[in-house]
């Protein structure tokens, strides 16, 4: 934990990838040796783990990087955050993120953003990008971050670390505070295979308190032993689709080792995934403007006082959301309005199913998924904050995964002119551990 403290203490002037870090971080470490002493076996005995600020730990403010939820301190821990604790973890900040998870630079952080440990001039990625540039600048060994769209594998691949989403209900969403609730799901940052499998040991289960959890016990340091014969289908439409050299050189360079290692590579096909970021801007707006609806003033956070209930809300909402929050719950409020939700929120269902069906037929030749993580490293700070199209377009590669409810795990896999590229890993649903298998065959 001290040395951890100190390369904080050197490093994050620079970078601002931390909102706060837990004041109570040596006294938890302590009572860790205590436990220690007495026998108890803590597979993460005293180590040092950074949270994305919308988990909620107890007693520690927890903001999502908003206005509208500064001060706001949790009266529980969320589930993740309590088997941490169990295994010994210690809580040693919350990281910076873009407001309520939207966004992939974490440049709409209401507190500043956070830049990349590799070029300070550019972004980390998002919405996790806080978590990702501790983890690569070795501010930490491990952190979570949450995926929607995401999340967790873009700023993994931009800062050069391992990020992983596991299948939607392996890991409890019980104190995530909900962006969209359908794909939410938590996952964890590091800098090897063994240390990732090891968190994700931890933080996988079924947790009756999230009615979207399932009953399927992790395996991942295990599968780590193993050496499947598998098939890697690289999906035509994403190595198609506007990749930048270093992304393609990488690509390229992954599946040679892989031959190499005797692992077999198909092409497989995903019509659908031309209609995956439009159906993923309709229902994860409509979801959010649904799940934002919460922060009026009244039970949480921020209150500006109006002249009436309605004034006040009003008052609250337009200081306490950023400019990029507000276009969400504009977007997704538009799309479920009466007359226009068949027209949108329908039709984006209907794509979603059309999305499933495809990728089960994908899987009917393949073991495991291969595309890029992102279709370009990372770019410069304020190069997308005025283009919203363009800041959307980061995501080609990784929403689909997030409509599908699949396991995606992203690896660095090269580098273009001196910034880290990463290539993404795709399983069936439950079947993450082999890409952990997988991805130790080229690490
Ligand atoms: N960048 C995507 C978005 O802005 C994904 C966000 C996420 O995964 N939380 O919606």
């Amino acid at each position: 934990l001290r040395f951890y403290l100190k390369r904080v203490e050197a490093l994050e002037p620079q970078l601002h990838a931390l909102l706060r870090l837990n004041p109570r971080a040596e006294e938890e470490a302590r009572a860790v040796e205590q436990r220690l002493a007495q026998g108890e076996e803590l597979p993460l005995a005293g180590v040092p783990v950074v949270l994305k600020d919308n988990l909620c730990t107890r007693g520690l403010e927890t903001t999502c990087a908003s206005r509208i939820l500064e001060h706001f301190v949790p009266p529980y821990d969320a589930t993740v955050v309590e088997r941490l604790r169990e295994a010994g973890a210690v809580i040693l900040a919350k990281a910076n993120m873009d407001e309520f998870a939207m966004g992939s630079s974490t440049e709409f952080s209401a507190f500043g953003p956070t830049r990349n440990p590799w070029d300070l001039q550019r972004v980390p990625g998002g919405s996790s990008g806080g978590s990702a540039a501790a983890v690569a600048s070795g501010m930490a060994p491990l952190a979570l971050g949450s995926d929607t769209g995401g999340s967790v594998r873009q700023p993994a691949a931009f800062c050069g670390v391992y990020g992983f989403k596991p299948t939607y209900g392996r890991v409890s969403r019980y104190g995530l505070v909900a962006c969209a609730s359908s794909l939410d799901q938590v996952g964890p940052f590091a800098r090897t295979v063994a240390d990732l499998a090891l968190l994700s040991d931890r933080i996988c289960g079924h947790d009756p308190r999230d009615s979207t959890s399932l009953k399927a016990e992790p395996g991942f340091t295990r599968a780590l032993g193993e050496r499947p014969a598998l098939t890697v289908g690289v999906v035509r439409e994403s190595v198609q689709a506007g990749n930048s050299p270093g992304v393609l050189a990488a690509l390229e360079n992954f599946r040679r080792v892989l031959e190499a290692e005797g692992v077999r590579f198909v092409e497989v096909s995903l019509p659908a995934l031309e209609y995956a970021l439009a159906t993923y801007y309709i229902a994860m707006t409509a979801e959010v403007s649904s799940n934002l609806a919460r922060y009026d003033g009244t039970l949480y956070g921020l209150r500006v006082a109006g002249q009436d209930v309605t004034d006040t809300m009003r008052k609250t909402r337009s200081a306490g959301f950023g400019p990029e929050a507000k276009r969400r719950i504009l977007m997704g409020t538009f799309a479920l309005s009466a007359g226009y939700y068949d027209a949108y929120y329908g039709k984006a269902l209907r794509a979603r199913a059309r999305l499933k069906a495809d990728f089960e037929q994908a899987f009917a030749h393949a073991d495991v998924l291969l595309t890029p993580t992102s279709p370009f490293p990372a770019f410069k700070l304020g190069a997308k904050t005025d283009d919203p199209l363009s800041m959307y377009l980061s995501d080609i590669d990784t929403v689909a995964v997030n409509l599908v409810g699949l396991p995606g795990l992203s690896l660095p896999a090269g580098y273009e002119e001196g910034l880290p590229v990463g290539m993404q890993l795709i399983a069936p649903p439950l079947q993450d551990e082999r890409l952990f298998s997988l991805a130790q065959i080229f690490e």
